[in-house]
């Protein structure tokens, strides 16, 4: 659905770049998924609080959209304006030891950053294909630890045109969750680094191999697709429920890691929703827990 007029003038008034009808798979790691109606690219924190007033103003729904690394869209796409960091806000540098990075900075890029200036202590960070601003809204972590180890404060740009700077505390911060103002968008992230950097490469050097040995990197995913219950691993539920292999169209719960649904080639968004409520239904049928979805689902799911 096109914008409305109003909606894309205003837009355009406000300086914000953005294209209308712009294809989302290509865009997330699944590699399924309809349109956005619009896609907007503001390339720093003042252009990306005005889009969120305008939107506001407007009545038009904004949906983040980091590396789509943890995101299903739906088959029908995205009503509204979907937002993509780009410019400074992709950026990171160092100041003494606090690591400054954009939202939309790629955790990858940011890695191979550390790496060659040997900031210390981002190890828990080591494989995981999203942004900054994705990592802290989802509190990404491995078994190193999680984003909020190392997090001091973030800017978030609001609704009504303002950027706040809020500490940790105020984000809520547990496993894979944060709370985040209504309608808000990091647009700066501020972690502290530091440590003996020898460590911390060996510790991210060992865990790196681990992941290459237990998990089916070479099929579009989005990591896991479950929360870990407490005290239990999705992935050993979903096994056990003799699902691996289960296959939906081109969509597949992979028979290398339970917990991580592949796209085999050709799957649509609705294969992989299948898979994942199958499962879900499963592991509650035979074992009386209901898994909680880590990834996120964007647009219209009917
Ligand atoms: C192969 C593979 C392995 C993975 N391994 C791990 C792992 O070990 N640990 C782990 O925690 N995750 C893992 N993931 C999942 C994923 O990489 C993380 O959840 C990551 O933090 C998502 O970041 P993203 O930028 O891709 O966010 P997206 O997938 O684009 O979005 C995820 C959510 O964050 C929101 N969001 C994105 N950017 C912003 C922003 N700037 N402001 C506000 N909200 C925003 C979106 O609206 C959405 O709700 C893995 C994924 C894959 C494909």
């Amino acid at each position: 659905m096109p914008l409305a007029p109003a909606t894309a003038a205003a837009l355009r008034d406000a300086g914000v770049p953005f294209e209308e009808d712009v294809p989302l798979a290509k865009r997330t790691y699944w590699r399924v998924g309809g349109p956005a109606d619009a896609l907007a690219t503001p390339g720093d924190a003042p252009t990306l609080a005005r889009l969120l007033r305008v939107a506001a103003e407007h009545d038009t729904p904004v949906f983040p959209l980091g590396n789509g690394s943890n995101l299903l869209v739906s088959d029908q796409g995205v009503r509204g304006i979907v937002v993509s960091l780009v410019g400074e806000l992709t950026e990171a540098h160092a100041v003494g030891d606090v690591l400054i990075g954009g939202g939309g900075a790629k955790i990858a890029v940011l890695l191979t950053r550390a790496a060659k200036h040997r900031w210390a202590g981002l190890e828990m960070l080591a494989g995981i294909p999203g942004t900054l601003g994705g990592a802290v809204r989802m509190n990404a972590g491995t078994a190193l630890g999680e984003i909020a180890d190392r997090l001091l404060d973030v800017d978030v740009a609001l609704p009504d045109g303002t950027v706040v700077t809020l500490p940790k505390a105020a984000l809520e911060l547990r496993y894979r969750h944060s709370t985040l103002p209504s309608g808000g968008v990091i647009a700066r992230v501020r972690l502290q680094v530091g440590g003996d950097w020898g460590e911390s490469e060996a510790r991210m050097r060992h865990h790196l191999e681990r992941r290459k040995a237990t998990q089916p990197l070479d099929l579009p995913s989005c990591g896991s697709t479950f929360k870990n219950p407490p005290g239990d691993a999705a992935g050993r539920l979903i096994e056990a429920c003799g699902l691996k292999g289960y296959t939906v169209g081109g969509a597949q719960v992979s028979p290398k890691h339970a917990n991580f649904v592949v796209n085999l080639g050709g799957a649509t968004a609705s294969d992989i929703d299948a898979v994942i409520r199958h499962a879900q239904a499963e592991v509650h049928r035979q074992f009386g827990l209901t898994l909680e979805r880590e990834v996120q689902y964007a647009g219209v799911w009917t």
